[in-house]
């Protein structure tokens, strides 16, 4: 799976979305409707991360999305 190039995207692996303050690991990406419905975050609440890392997603607070990440 190709990672999603444009912005706000940029090719990061990892996104977070503000508002259900969960990430998501793009490389991993669960589609259909009980996956990570990336497509429906809206643009104001992607956030990507510096560095692209697992660890700072979560320093920042974010929780692990159960359809691509789970409990690690
Ligand atoms: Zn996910």
């Amino acid at each position: 799976m190709v990672r999603r190039s444009e912005p706000p995207f940029n090719g990061c692996r990892y996104v977070g979305d503000r508002r259900k303050r969960l990430v998501h690991d793009l490389d991993r990406e669960a589609r259909g409707v009980r996956g990570c419905r990336i497509p429906d975050i809206v643009l104001p609440d992607v956030v990507t991360f510096e560095p692209d890392t697992l660890r700072e997603a979560y320093r920042r607070g974010f929780d692990f999305c159960p359809s691509c990440i789970g409990e690690e």
